[in-house]
């Protein structure tokens, strides 16, 4: 008989998982299409509508605290929820910009008022975050970024200008980064800010790619304000926490592998009949590579997420490349693997470039010699890294 004074009993992973897999099998119609890491533009509402119906029934924010909008259990319950909705080809989260990075920020560095104001509201799919940290001239040299914050009294002022801002123009809260501190060396004159983007000032305007998707924004900052509790952390602290999300990002996009090894099938499935032998052995090394890819990402954390997300990134192109290639001169004109073929490329940037993620592995996992720096490193410094 348990007494009042037990700890309260944790469902198993396993159960869990089952209780998730039902859910998924009952509810899963109410979701939009896969639409990966962040709900695109025109799947918006309905990507809210879901990540309010996974809050309502308890599988949403699985690992964060109770009194955050969290479900109080671990990692390995999260997990197993992403994998659960990773089979069912959906998306287990509205957005990873929000669920994961911001919201990670927030439960390491924020305040108490900051956790309690924003994060029960994340989880419900009631904010809807973007990331602004790049910068026309500052990318994989995040560092040299220019966006000005000043205190004025107890307002915080921005001026600058950010770009690549993934869902910018569906987003209500941003992660900004900015230089507080313009006299001290440009790491530690870095900033984090969390700013209602609605605040006047803020300028979102969408850029179209090649893909014919506006699935990214320009930002512009012009003397934009927020309260003083816009500050995640202590002042200068904003590239350790930069590189703390930058890491949790790379780790998400890499956790991609269940939804690349259905492309994998369908690619291979959607294949013609009567292949030539030349067309053959290009399929079989297509599906070989998956395969060690895969094999690399099931290793989860053993496998550096660097080397994830080079797999990935890689494969998720050269599978395109070869579904578009099998649709013949369908894919000169424009269909849905053109459309994929088109967007692949992205991955090789989003989250640091492939040249950036081989640096990292090269001087951090192989231990070779750095590449020439400008300047004295901080101990975490890297490209974007
Ligand atoms: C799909 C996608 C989503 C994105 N979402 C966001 C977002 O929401 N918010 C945000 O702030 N940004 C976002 N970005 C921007 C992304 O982080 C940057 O594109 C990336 O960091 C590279 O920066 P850059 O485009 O300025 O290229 P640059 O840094 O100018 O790089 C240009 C080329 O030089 C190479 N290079 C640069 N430095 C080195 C080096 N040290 N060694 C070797 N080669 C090097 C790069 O690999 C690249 O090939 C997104 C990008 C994409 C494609």
């Amino acid at each position: 008989m348990s007494s009042s004074t037990d700890p309260p009993t944790i469902e198993s992973v396993d159960r869990f998982r089952l209780r998730a897999r039902a859910w998924i099998e009952d509810n899963g119609h109410l979701a939009p299409p896969d639409y990966g890491a962040n709900v695109p533009a025109e799947l918006n509402e309905r990507g809210r509508a879901w990540q309010r119906a996974m809050h309502d029934a308890g599988f949403a924010a699985i690992h964060w605290p109770i009194g955050y909008g969290g479900q109080g259990l671990s990692l390995d319950h999260h997990r197993a929820w992403t994998q659960e909705c990773q089979a069912a080809g959906l998306s287990p989260i509205l957005n990873m910009v929000g669920l994961v990075l911001a919201a990670e920020a927030l439960l390491s560095y924020g305040t108490e008022a900051q956790k309690r104001e924003l994060l029960p509201r994340t989880a419900r799919g009631e904010i809807l975050w973007c990331q602004l940290f790049s910068e026309p001239s500052s990318g994989s040299d995040l560092a040299s970024l220019s966006t000005t914050a000043t205190l004025d009294g107890d307002t915080w002022v921005f001026n600058g200008q950010k770009v690549w801002t993934s869902t910018g123009t569906e987003a209500d809260w941003a992660i900004l980064m900015a230089r507080s501190e313009p006299d001290v060396d440009r790491h530690a004159g870095i900033s984090f800010f969390v700013l209602d983007v609605r605040s006047p000032g803020v300028d979102i305007r969408p850029l179209r790619q090649m893909n014919g998707d506006a699935g990214f924004a320009q930002t512009h900052l012009d003397d934009a304000r927020a309260p003083a509790t816009a500050l995640l952390g202590q002042r200068g602290q904003g590239w350790a926490i930069a590189m703390d999300v930058l890491g949790r990002e790379r780790s998400f996009g890499s956790n991609g592998a269940r939804a690349l090894e259905r492309q994998l099938e369908q690619a291979m499935a959607d294949l013609p009949d009567g292949l030539d032998p030349v067309w053959r052995a290009r399929a079989a090394e297509r599906w070989v590579e998956g395969q060690a890819y895969l094999a690399l990402c099931a290793r989860g954390d053993a496998a550096h997420p660097s080397a994830r997300k080079l797999a990935l990134s890689r494969f998720r192109f050269d599978l395109a490349e070869l579904a578009a290639d099998a649709t013949g001169a369908d894919a000169m004109l424009w269909n849905d693997r053109a459309h994929e073929l088109s967007s692949a490329p992205g991955s090789w940037f989003g989250g640091g470039t492939t040249e950036v993620q081989r640096n990292i592995i090269g001087e951090r996992v192989l231990g070779l010699a750095r590449e020439p720096r400008p300047e004295p490193a901080p101990p975490t410094e890297g490209p974007r890294g």
